[in-house]
């Protein structure tokens, strides 16, 4: 059979995988020999905007699909690399490249690829990166919103909760409702049905405001010989998770002062202050919209380098820190770091 596409690549998120989703699939079966489906925001940790990995989203879409176009289909991780989308779109190029090497049986024709996906509001710019792929637009599919459908399952304390049940027959794949079935009796579900009733709590605290807020908070990227200081995390949110130092600035703070007071308080770094302000090297701003699940939260993050030694600064945990520990740059593992920390560091010291 012959199509009008060898390859096909479609990116998203799938969280979780719904019959809009699976409308586009369908429809780029039916236009390209393979289908390469890249699930996006993979390898970080589980969180309530991200809550599935990405194999168990690969799952999701292949217990959606009948099995006579299973060997068509290509699933891939995809990591985001939130402030910098030339790398991000390296990922992808170097993903589909791979992927289109192994699976083009006629080495002797250039391989027709083409880019499927939705243009639905400012979220679906990333379409518009790949100009060497011919555009496949396809149709929206109203009434389908995976926000609302994450936030009905984690709210609901079983998936038979009426409301869940009903979202989740009118705008979930069937196989889907039955692997969330099987999700929703996991510890790591559990996990998450606390860390949302933690989050909506958060944000019931701020529903008098007449706006929604904007907080500005900061974090120190502290680098000495290799190793970068990082604290476990006391409390919800990203309870256990490797965070940066850094809290919310107070009301009549300096924002490089509340750097250096939280770097101090979370970190006890046994370097006395003037030497940590004067090893600072550059600021940036990092304001990913959706960086915090509390809420819009700007951060100003700091990089201090410090100098090299044989011998790393003595460091114990405090305040909101569990511990404090010098991590080596090479051993970060971007699924046990909070929020976006682990893409400021690759941000700041250029990884
Ligand atoms: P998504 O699952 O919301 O949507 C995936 C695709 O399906 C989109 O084309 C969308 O328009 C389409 N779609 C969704 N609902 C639909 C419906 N009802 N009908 C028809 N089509 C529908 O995923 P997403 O958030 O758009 O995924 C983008 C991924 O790319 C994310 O992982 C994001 O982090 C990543 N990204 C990363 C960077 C970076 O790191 N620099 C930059 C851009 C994008």
């Amino acid at each position: 059979m012959s199509y009008p596409f060898d390859f096909l690549v479609y990116i998203g998120r799938f969280q979780p995988f719904h019959k809009g989703h699976l409308a586009v699939v369908e429809a780029g079966l039916q236009q390209a020999g393979h289908l390469i489906v890249l699930c996006g925001s993979s390898h970080q940790p589980r969180s309530t905007r991200n809550p599935w990995q990405w194999q168990e989203r690969e799952q999701m879409l292949r217990a959606s699909l009948p099995d006579s176009v299973q060997s068509r289909l290509l699933v891939a991780p995809l990591m985001d690399a939130h402030y910098n989308d030339e790398q991000w779109v390296r990922n992808v190029q170097v993903t589909v490249n791979g992927l289109v090497a192994t699976h083009h049986r006629l080495p002797h024709k250039t391989p027709r690829i083409g880019l499927i996906g939705h243009r639905k509001e400012h979220s679906s710019y990333y379409l518009n990166l790949f100009p060497q792929w011919v555009s496949a637009q396809v149709e929206h599919y109203a009434g389908i919103n995976a926000t609302a459908l994450r936030a009905g399952f984690f709210a609901a304390q079983t998936e038979r909760d009426p409301a869940f049940a009903q979202m989740a027959l009118e705008q979930l794949p069937p196989a889907v409702s039955e692997w969330l079935q099987m999700f929703s009796a996991t510890a790591a579900c559990q996990e998450l049905r606390d860390e949302q009733a933690f989050v909506a709590k958060y944000r019931r605290a701020w529903a008098a405001a007449p706006y929604e807020p904007s907080f500005v908070t900061v974090d120190a990227v502290v680098v000495q010989s290799g190793h970068v200081l990082l604290v476990e995390r006391k409390a919800r949110p990203g309870k256990g998770l490797l965070a940066l130092p850094g809290g919310f600035v107070d009301p009549h703070e300096r924002i490089r002062d509340a750097c250096l007071r939280e770097l101090k308080e979370e970190t006890r770094i046994k370097v006395p202050v003037p030497v940590l302000r004067g090893s600072i090297r550059r600021a940036d701003v990092f304001d990913e919209p959706y960086r915090s699940a509390r809420g819009r939260t700007i951060t100003h993050a700091f990089y201090i380098e410090l100098e090299p030694s044989s011998e790393l600064p003595k460091v114990k945990g405090g305040d909101d820190a569990r511990t404090a520990q010098w991590v080596p740059l090479g051993e970060l593992d971007p699924e046990q770091m909070f929020e976006d920390h682990y893409f400021i560091i690759q941000a700041m010291v250029g990884l």
